[in-house]
């Protein structure tokens, strides 16, 4: 990939440039007493600051410098190829160079490459990179208290005084703590500090994360098991570059074998990262880890405090975090010899980043093992048709794990045809769907009802006019939340109460819902099945990690026989007594169909399915659908996900479309609807073409209002080895772009509405 553009410049003013000094037939600065220093804000390069002889620096350090009227914090860059000839005289100094472990060389060029690879400034990365500014400060010692020795003559020693004295010892301890294990007053304390009978001292810093022991709680693996787990121990022995591609079917142990590689990291003495989709959603997983090496994994993730944020971004950069679980923002942490990454359920869509920078984190975390020389492993039973490709292209090694642990048999799977055994008119579940319920509750076993669509109905619709209502500041309907009477837009938030009339024509008791969301499941249901307990688990109703825990719990213990659920219910849930799965509208996401739809319904139909039969009793899985005979259904019902993989690829390679070709969108943007289509035209107007190439669009997209914005698309293809990058620069550089216009580069994107 070709190096970004790193122009230095000098914060206190631009104009040294244009007065032209000679770049050459004059000394070069002293290198060491100038330093760049690249900021974290959407700058295209760094700026020159000068380092006073009293503060010493290298690059990679954080410091602070003086920007404009202000002071800002920043890491000093690598010095450029090409130093701007700026006189040093005119440099502002560096005011001080903060007490953190430097950034290692390995995470700068991390930044500069995904800057260069999205098409971003540099700073607006080094941003990600630098999430908690205040973890660069030295933390409080927290003081504490250490007995005087000898002790101060003349000093009365009450019982109690000698009693906090024998208490304390050779410790250092907090009043507080010393009071109660003493049993004393605080007063008594205070006493004994202004007779000097105790010192203040600094508390040691207790270790903010306990190191997970690799040999804690190993399970005994299968044979395939063991097989994988040592390729992947010696992968992460190798201390070197290698992606491996981790596939098993569900429930096979892949998290079984990927934690052994962990220990195997840990042994070597080196950190590792392990992303997952939905972090606030992994209080199993966390319960697991914590079980296996007999101490929790250091967390990050979005809900983070400011607090926890700080103690963790500093204890991974000094090393003190040798295991961190986090979303896909934790790439950028300051870890100072990452040894493996793991990327679980490698194919969700959740790991690519639309806004800000926009990047795709499974992709990201390949370019940063390799920058790091160390181990990467993808894991998913339906991998992305990229991971695969690579696998089978030699670029990635491929392991499998193709049988259940335990002899757990996969799930049967069935398609209920709603042509022919419609559900009863205003109802949603079919009658085979519901028989199936109704003999699993009797036999005392769990149900899970999976339907992708949150809230009571998509659409409300006037019976008197055909009004359909809409979010006023997105092309989209509004979705009824009946429980919380109001109509809420999934894009912008935007709300309003369920009024009784129709706002276009004003009849009254007009307004019908269209369609089910999980909640209109749960009332049919509530009819069908009263006795049953049920729990509706969407992102309105398990809001985070508490939530999610009570949730998996309240089904662990069987308090719940009939679970309702969005996408969260498709996630890596272990529940052993959930023995059916219903997929309410097994063809939701082939509507619309982009690129990836087919890929993306198999893939989560699979892994919903994947819940069902995990131990003992056999599950089995009814897809209700109108289209039984569709390639992804097919291809379900079969239990054939390479064969559909295959018929996948075939349809995209001729026309080099991913992961065949490469793909960047660009959308354009403004409140004003002209200047959006005007950009968006003058963009069209400038595309680049050329053998290879290809340029759809400009296009209105289909989500062409959004958060009051108006936008338009255009989307380049490109065959794979052609620098989509560079294109795109030279395309952008021809336009002239007003202020009220954005345009946002998606290099790799995933969605395209
Ligand atoms: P996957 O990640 O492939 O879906 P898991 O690693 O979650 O599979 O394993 C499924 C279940 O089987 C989990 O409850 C796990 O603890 C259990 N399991 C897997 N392998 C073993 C093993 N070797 N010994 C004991 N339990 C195992
Ligand atoms: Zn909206």
């Amino acid at each position: 990939m070709a190096a970004p553009d790193r122009k230095a410049r000098s914060a206190q003013d631009t104009l040294a440039l244009e007065a032209g000094e000679p770049t050459s037939g004059r000394p070069r600065p002293v290198a060491s007493r100038r330093v760049p220093v690249l900021l974290p804000l959407p700058l295209e390069g760094a700026y020159d600051y000068r380092l006073p002889p009293d503060v010493a620096a290298e690059p990679g350090s954080f410091v602070e410098v003086p920007l404009g009227g202000r002071t800002a914090l920043g890491v000093v860059w690598d010095p450029p190829e090409n130093p701007d000839p700026i006189a040093e005289s005119r440099l502002r100094d560096v005011i001080a160079v903060k007490p953190v472990p430097p950034m290692t060389e390995s995470l700068r060029r991390f930044v500069e490459w995904v800057a260069a690879y999205t098409l971003t400034p540099p700073g607006a990365v080094l941003r990600m990179a630098m999430s908690s500014p205040s973890a660069l400060d030295e933390p409080q010692a927290t003081g504490g208290w250490r007995a005087v020795h000898p002790l101060p003559e003349g000093v009365r020693l009450t019982a109690e005084r000698s009693r906090a004295l024998a208490t304390l010892g050779d410790a250092v301890m907090t009043g507080g703590d010393l009071a109660r294990e003493a049993g004393v007053l605080p007063g008594v304390i205070r006493g004994m500090a202004n007779a000097g009978l105790i010192a203040p001292a600094l508390l040691p810093r207790a270790a903010a994360f306990p190191r997970p022991d690799p040999e804690a709680d190993s399970p005994v693996l299968s044979e395939a098991q063991a097989e994988a787990a040592r390729f992947l121990r010696d992968s992460a022995a190798r201390r070197r570059f290698e992606v491996t591609l981790l596939q098993g079917v569900t429930g096979s142990g892949k998290t079984e074998v990927y934690l052994d590689a962990i220990a195997e990291t840990l042994r070597e003495g080196r950190q590792a990262l392990v992303l997952l989709p939905e972090i606030a959603l992994s209080t199993q997983w966390l319960s697991r880890f914590e079980r296996r090496f007999g101490a929790p994994p250091a967390l990050w993730h979005s809900e983070l405090s400011s607090r926890t944020r700080r103690v963790t971004w500093r204890a991974v950069a000094e090393g003190e975090a040798p295991v961190l679980v986090g979303a896909r923002s934790a790439l950028f942490l300051p870890f100072p010899d990452l040894g493996l990454i793991v990327v679980d359920e490698e194919h969700e869509t959740a790991f690519k980043q639309e806004d800000g920078v926009t990047y795709h984190a499974r992709d990201m975390a390949v370019v940063r093992a390799r920058l790091n020389e160390a181990a990467c492993v993808l894991v998913s039973a339906t991998p992305s048709l990229e991971s695969v490709t690579n696998a089978e292209a030699g670029r990635y090694a491929r392991v499998q794990l193709p049988t259940r642990h335990g002899g757990a048999a996969l799930p049967e799977i069935r398609a209920i045809d709603l042509r022919a055994t419609p559900p009863e008119r205003g109802r949603f579940l079919s009658p085979p769907l519901t028989a199936a319920i109704h003999e699993t509750l009797e036999r005392g076993e769990q149900a899970m009802l999976f339907l992708n669509r949150r809230g009571y109905a998509p659409l409300t619709l006037c019976r008197a006019c055909g009004h359909r209502m809409q979010c006023p500041n997105c092309t989209a309907w509004l979705v009824e939340h009946r429980a919380q009477r109001r109509l809420a837009c999934h894009h912008c938030g935007h709300v309003e109460p369920v009024r009784p009339e129709c706002v276009e024509c004003g009849a009254e008791h007009s307004l019908v819902p269209i369609g089910p969301g999980v909640e209109r499941i749960q009332e049919e249901v509530a009819d069908l099945f009263p006795e049953a307990r049920k729990l509706v688990m969407a992102s309105d109703t398990i809001p985070g990690p508490a939530a999610a825990t009570e949730a998996a719990r309240r089904i662990e213990e069987r308090e719940v026989d009939l679970i309702i659920g969005t996408q969260i219910v498709a996630k890596g849930w272990h529940f052993p007594h959930l023995t059916l799965v219903g997929v309410v509208d097994a063809d939701l996401g082939l509507a619309g169909g982009d690129l990836r739809a087919g890929e993306r319904t198999m893939q989560l139909l699979h892994q919903v399915a994947g819940r069902a039969g995990r131990a003992e009793a056999p599950g089995r899985v009814l897809l209700q659908t109108f289209s039984p005979d569709h390639p992804v259904m097919a291809a379900l019902l079969r239990d054939d996900f390479e064969g559909f993989l295959a018929a996948e690829s075939e349809q995209r390679r001729p026309g080099h479309w991913p992961p065949f070709g490469r793909l960047a969108a660009l959308i354009v943007s403004s409140e004003e609807a002209r200047a959006a289509e005007r950009a968006a035209r003058d963009l069209g107007l400038a595309a680049p073409s050329g053998d290879g190439l290809q340029v759809l669009g400009p296009a209105p997209a289909p989500l062409s209002l959004l958060r009051g914005r108006h936008r338009h698309r255009l989307l380049l293809k490109a065959e794979r080895g052609m620098s989509v990058q560079a294109i795109l620069r030279d395309w952008l550089n021809k336009v002239e772009v007003p202020g009220n216009v954005r345009i946002q580069v998606d290099v790799d994107p995933v969605s395209f509405l």
